[in-house]
Parts: structure tokens; C-alpha cells; sequence
């Protein structure tokens, strides 16, 4: 009676079982097979012997060859686990810690979070029974741990920085802890030399050749350069995927948008493009979707910030195009400005993009710049983090640990002496944490600044702004708009958030990033327990925006701006700057401002701003302001809006 197509086909139980079953078993059979044939593998024997036979040792090989999922395995396998102990893997990226746990769970056959695990700040995938942990932070390495990966080594982030000076220490009085560093083919001997001379194990790759193309003469812009380069390599070259690399989550989306559009107008005459994007923010469920394999006839882009540079390995990319640039943080210990700014990245990071493309057979990078630039305009490797950055966190956390003697700590590369000192002096007056503590009680507001502080610590991923909806969430956005300034609207936010009951629903309707809120209240929850620690009041002030805004000044009176022609000037440097469009005081343009953050990308942005009144600074800062300094210069009325900026912010 049913046409064909309204039948259900009914399926026993006990048959589906059976099918689940083996289809377990063949995934299990070909992930074995997929471990067999990494390069690693057959170094197994030998690799976990030098590792029985050195306390300490520097492990090099090429991206994708297997260290960072298939060594702790080996480690399992050969019971260094035994009586308890634990395997820890520091990563430097959240991504890479979230994405390789889970893959390595899957390939050792448990669910993530039990025998193999992830910590990331704030996010504790782990259990009692978790034995391998992948971790950002590797400063929570407990006695347990018999075996730590320092992965990543090359990339020679801050942490990383930090890790080797404490590991070396700790190595010294724990001699039964095994140590490996673990880096791609870059500057090994380093790392070798920094930890007393530690052999170097190299795991030689298996690389196919790549040729590589440079343009004639310089790309004007780059992301339509991108664009364009995918569509050519889709239309005129053989299968295989295609890696592009930029700089960060707005180029991405945009890049991901421009070649879906230009898709859709092809309509038919091209076969599919799967365009997928790759950046730190992504949802993990979306990240998980560069990994499955491309479906016959059609082609995979991932579009991917330098994540996928070392950290994350896609297999089948046989393209790569790279225009040439990353983000990169830069700090001035004078004007105390960190900045994030697009740089040409080094001739290193390029020859690692390049690489992508020769994994699984002989490739072809497309490199958006001429061969001049890349032999004379380019860095030879990049500098490590902790000699462009605000060291501020990096003392607190040292001091935390109960390393009061940083100018001596065994640093690979040392920051530069006066970053340093200068860091130590604004941090012990200055910081956040300590002065907003001690004002707190004055004012009477702990209750509201703790929820400030906890949103700023999560503060550029609170607000989801999805290209096609940009419109809804702009005007999402709009509805939190309290007087006051950014911190305000932070306080806003999260106050309804609470009133929602924390509400997951509330997040998507209001275009709210719930994991970001999840982690401020979790932040929230820290403070306070360091609140009650140093025995401060927990209170609020009832509705009253001043004392918060003052507490706000207390905190952050050395980031003042004062209104000035055109824009603003901070009051001790005379540095001009501006209010970032993003911001709800963008047009209202107050006289005084407090910023949270100095930003670099088409100017000097100040984000997360709050009006205030000049007079509070003397009131909190009397040491550092003179009432001269204070004085408005002009009783003319400034000119109401910024011009330009809004259009200039690209
Ligand atoms: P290395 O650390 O030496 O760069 P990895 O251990 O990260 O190498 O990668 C080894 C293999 O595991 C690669 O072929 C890669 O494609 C695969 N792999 C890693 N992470 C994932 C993942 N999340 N999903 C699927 N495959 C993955
Ligand atoms: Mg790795």
C-alpha cells in the first residue's frame, strides 16, 4: 500500500548491535593502521629506550609525525603509568590540547576525559582514572607525573618559556621524573644546549617535495589574493586539499564567506568546494569538521590562523597558499602598550606552511609575496614571546610559585632587563589584582568589580557575531548598552545572565557566547575565593555606578586618556588613541576615559573603556598624578564624534 519510499526498513536489536559491533572493530583495525604508518612508529623500540636511558631528552621531528599522539601511547604501552603515576603533555594552544586529546582517546579506544584527559584554563577535562593529560598550563604538573612532554617546543610561547626554567629546576631534585621536549624540525640544538647538553632523538620525516611559487610582484590585498588563488587551484589543478593560512577569526570568516559566495555564483560549472575554518574561538564541534575526509569529486579548504601551522596536522593537503603575515603580540615596556599586530611572519613559519603541503605525496605552496621579499623582508625565525609581552602575568605567576628572585631565573632567552624591572615596579603598585583588592573595601562594591574583572579575563569572545547575522547581533549587542562605559555593559550582561539562571538558552538568543560566560563565572568563583582569603567583604553597591567606576579607576588609573582634537591622548605618555567602534562609548566620546586594553590594528584602539572623572584620580593615585596633569587644557567643546575610524577598521 506505502509507496516505496515511506517504508521503514526495521531492524532488530540485536542485528544493530552486531553492526556497531564490527564497525567498531574495522574503525579500531584502521587506526591501528594509521599509527603503523606514521613516521614514529618504527623508532618505537629505540625511542623508548634513549628515553629509559637520559632523565632528559629533546625529541625532533617533522609536523605530523606522530610525537604528540603517538609517544604518550608508547609511554602507556610500556607501563611508565604504573602504581599511579601520570603522563602529562603541555600544549601551547587550547585548541591542539582539546583536539589531540580527543583523537588520542579515541585511538587508545576510551572516552576523552577518563584514562586520557585535557586541562585547559578553566576547563577540566579529566578524572581520577585519567593517567595521560593534555594540558595548557603545565605549571599544575603534580608529583604523579613521571613523564612531562613539553610539546611544542619550537613555538617558544611564554609558558613554554616559563616551563623550561622550573623543569630544569624541578629535574634537578627529582631524578626519577623523565623530561621531553618535543619539537619540529627548528632550533633543537637549543633546547638541547639550554637543558645541560640533553641528546637530541631525531625521528626522521617523511617528506615529499614541495615547489613553490611566489607572485611576481606584491599582492595588494591579500585576501582577495586568497581567494582568488583557491578558485584557480580548484579550477586548473588535480585533486588534493587546500590549506590557507591567515592571520586571525575576522579574515577567516570573511576569506570563508568571499569563496562561498563566489561558489554559489559558479553554481555547477565547478565541482564542490568544502570550505571549513580553523581558529582558537571556533566551536569545538566545528573544529572537529576539518578532520573528516573529503568526499570523492569534491575539494577541502580549511582556512586556518597558524594553528595549523605546527600545532593541528590535516591529512590530504596537498596546497597550501600563504600570504605571507601572522599575529603577533608586541609589547613596549615604556608606554607599557601591548599591541596585536599583522607582521610578514618569519622565513621559519613559512617554510613549516610550506611543509603542510608535502605530507601525503609531492605538493605545491602558492607564497603571496615575491621571492625578493621573502630572501630580504622577512625575519629569519620568530622572537620568542617572552621578549615582546607584558611580563605582568608572568611575575605574578612566578610569585606564586614562590620565585621571588626573577632577575635570576633560569630563562632560555632572559626578557630584556628593563621589560622586566619595569614590569616588576607597575605590577607590585599597580596591578589589578592587588590594588582593586585593597580599594574593594573602600568602595563598597566587590560584588559588582569581581564580575567586571571575571567578564575582562574572558572579555573579546563574550560578544558572537556571526557574519550573516551581523545585523541581530549588533542589535543584541545595542540592548546592554547601560551608561557608564564597556565595563558596565560587561556587568549588564553577565547580571542577566544570572537572572536567566545562567541559561544556555538565554546565551543563544541574545547572541551571547556561553562557554566565554561559563568561564567568567568560573573566574567569578576564584576571585572570590581569594576574596575571602584576604578576608575582603563581599558587597555590592546597590545600584550605585560610581563607587564601581572608581574601584575600576583604583585598578587602572595609569591607563587614563583624555579627550583631544580628533581623538583621544593618554595623559602620561601623550600617545594618541582611540575609541574602538566596537565600544558603547564610541560616539558619546566622554573627556576622561579609563581603557582596559591598548589594541594595534588599523590605529591604536583602546578596548573595554569607562568614563570617569578626573578628580578620582587624584582621590586613588595621588602618588603618581599632579593636579597640573589633570587640568583640561581647553574649555572648548570637543568635536562629538571620531570621524573616520568606523570605516578605517576594515
Ligand atoms: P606531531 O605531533 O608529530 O606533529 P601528531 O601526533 O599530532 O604529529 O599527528 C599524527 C597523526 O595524527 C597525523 O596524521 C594527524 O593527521 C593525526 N591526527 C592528529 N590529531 C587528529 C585529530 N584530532 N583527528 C584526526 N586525526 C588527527
Ligand atoms: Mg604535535
Amino acid at each position: 500500500i506505502l509507496e516505496e519510499d515511506e517504508i521503514i526498513n526495521f531492524v532488530s536489536s540485536a542485528e544493530q548491535e552486531q553492526a556497531a559491533l564490527s564497525q567498531a572493530e574495522v574503525q579500531k583495525q584502521s587506526i591501528q593502521e594509521v599509527r603503523r604508518s606514521l613516521p614514529v612508529f618504527p623508532y618505537r623500540e629505540d625511542l623508548l629506550l634513549a628515553i629509559q636511558q637520559h632523565q632528559i631528552l629533546v625529541i625532533e621531528g617533522e609536523t605530523g609525525s606522530g610525537k604528540t599522539t603517538q609517544i604518550p601511547q608508547f609511554l602507556m604501552e610500556s607501563g611508565y603509568n604504573d602504581g599511579g603515576m601520570k603522563i602529562g603533555c603541555t600544549q601551547p594552544r587550547r585548541v591542539a590540547a582539546m583536539s589531540v586529546a580527543a583523537r588520542v582517546a579515541q585511538e587508545v579506544g576510551v572516552k576523552l576525559g577518563n584514562e586520557v584527559g585535557y586541562s585547559i584554563r578553566f576547563e577540566d577535562c579529566t578524572s581520577e582514572r585519567t593517567v595521560l593529560k593534555y594540558m595548557t598550563d603545565g605549571i599544575g604538573l603534580c608529583l604523579k607525573v613521571v613523564v612531562v612532554i613539553i610539546d611544542e617546543a619550537h613555538e617558544r610561547t611564554l609558558h613554554t618559556d616559563i616551563l623550561f626554567g622550573l623543569i630544569k629546576d624541578i629535574a634537578r631534585f627529582r631524578p626519577d621524573l623523565k623530561v621531553l621536549v618535543a619539537s619540529a624540525t627548528l632550533d633543537t640544538e637549543r633546547f638541547s644546549c639550554f637543558f645541560d647538553d640533553a641528546p637530541v632523538f631525531r625521528i626522521p620525516g617523511r617528506r615529499f617535495p614541495v615547489d613553490i611559487f611566489y607572485t611576481k610582484a606584491p599582492e595588494a590585498d591579500y585576501l582577495e589574493a586568497c581567494v582568488v588563488s583557491v578558485l584557480q587551484i580548484h579550477v586548473t589543478q588535480p585533486p588534493g586539499d587546500c590549506l590557507v593560512f591567515l592571520t586571525g577569526q575576522e579574515e577567516i570568516e570573511t576569506c570563508c564567506e568571499l569563496l562561498q559566495e563566489r561558489c554559489r555564483r559558479l553554481g555547477s560549472k565547478i565541482s564542490e568546494l568544502l570550505v571549513l575554518p580553523i581558529y582558537a574561538n571556533l566551536p569545538s564541534d566545528m573544529q572537529a569538521k576539518i578532520f573528516s575526509p573529503t568526499p570523492p569529486g569534491s575539494r577541502k579548504v580549511v582556512v586556518a590562523t597558524n594553528i595549523a601551522e605546527t600545532s593541528l596536522t590535516i591529512d590530504g593537503i596537498i596546497y597550501v597558499i600563504d600570504p605571507g603575515f601572522c599575529k603577533q603580540k608586541s609589547y613596549n615596556a615604556r608606554t607599557g602598550m601591548e599591541s596585536l599586530i599583522v607582521t610578514p611572519c618569519s622565513r621559519a613559519s613559512a617554510n613549516q606552511r610550506a611543509g603542510r603541503a608535502g605530507r601525503v605525496a609531492a605538493g605545491k605552496c602558492f607564497r603571496l609575496y615575491t621571492a625578493w621579499a621573502f630572501k630580504h623582508e622577512m625575519e629569519e625565525s620568530t622572537v620568542p614571546e617572552i621578549q615582546r609581552t607584558n611580563l605582568g602575568n608572568v611575575v605574578l605567576l612566578l610569585k606564586s610559585l614562590g620565585i621571588n628572585d626573577l632577575i635570576h631565573f633560569d630563562f632560555m632567552d632572559p626578557p630584556p632587563h628593563e621589560t622586566l624591572v619595569l614590569d616588576i615596579k607597575y605590577l607590585l603598585c599597580f596591578s589589578l589584582n592587588i590594588s582593586i583588592f585593597l580599594y574593594l573595601s573602600r568602595y563598597k562594591c566587590s560584588e559588582e568589580v569581581l564580575t567586571i574583572a571575571a567578564m575582562l579575563s574572558v572579555n573579546n569572545s563574550i560578544f558572537y557575531r556571526p557574519k550573516d547575522k551581523v545585523v541581530h547581533a549588533d542589535n543584541a549587542r545595542q540592548n546592554f548598552v547601560v551608561p557608564g562605559g564597556d565595563h558596565m555593559v560587561l556587568l549588564n550582561v553577565y547580571t542577566q545572565w544570572l537572572e536567566s539562571g545562567y541559561s544556555t538558552q538565554w546565551c543563544y538568543e541574545n547572541f551571547i557566547q556561553f562557554r566565554s560566560m561559563k568561564r567568567a563565572r568560573d573566574v567569578r568563583e576564584q576571585l572570590e575565593g581569594l576574596m575571602d582569603r584576604i578576608e575582603v567583604e563581599v558587597c555590592s553597591s546597590g545600584g550605585d555606578i560610581v563607587p564601581i567606576r572608581k574601584a575600576v579607576t583604583a585598578g587602572y588609573f595609569y591607563h587614563t586618556a583624555r579627550l583631544s582634537k580628533g581623538g583621544y591622548k593618554t595623559v602620561k605618555h601623550q600617545q594618541t588613541v582611540y575609541v574602538h567602534p566596537n565600544s558603547s562609548l564610541f560616539e558619546e566620546q566622554p573627556r576622561w576615559l579609563i581603557y582596559h586594553e591598548l589594541v594595534f590594528t588599523t590605529k591604536e584602539f583602546m578596548r573595554q573603556v569607562i568614563e570617569i572623572d578626573s578628580s578620582w584620580l587624584l582621590e586613588v593615585a595621588p602618588h603618581y598624578y599632579k593636579n597640573k596633569e589633570l587640568e583640561d587644557s581647553s574649555s572648548k567643546k570637543m568635536p562629538r564624534k571620531q570621524g573616520k575610524a568606523k570605516e578605517e577598521l576594515g
